[in-house]
């Protein structure tokens, strides 16, 4: 079933962002995310992040294999 995922600025200095799935308990409130897509695999929902923003990291909380995909930030 596909999910839909979002962006969250973690800093305004920055510009590294972290990707959560619906219904995350660390999602941030409306005004702080941004739509991502809706996507079949969380796979795909990196690879379109890193599209739009270099510094993307998967939410260690909502991704079921968010090491496979952690970068550095
Ligand atoms: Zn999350």
């Amino acid at each position: 079933m596909a999910k839909f995922y979002y962006l969250e600025k973690l800093s305004q200095q920055t510009i590294k962002y972290q990707i959560h799935s619906e219904g995350c308990a660390l999602l941030p409130a409306w005004g702080k995310r941004d739509f991502l897509g809706t996507f079949y695999h969380e796979r795909d929902a990196i690879k379109v992040s890193r599209l739009r923003h270099l510094a993307t990291a998967p939410c260690s909380q909502c991704f079921e294999n968010p090491r496979k995909y952690q970068i550095k930030l």
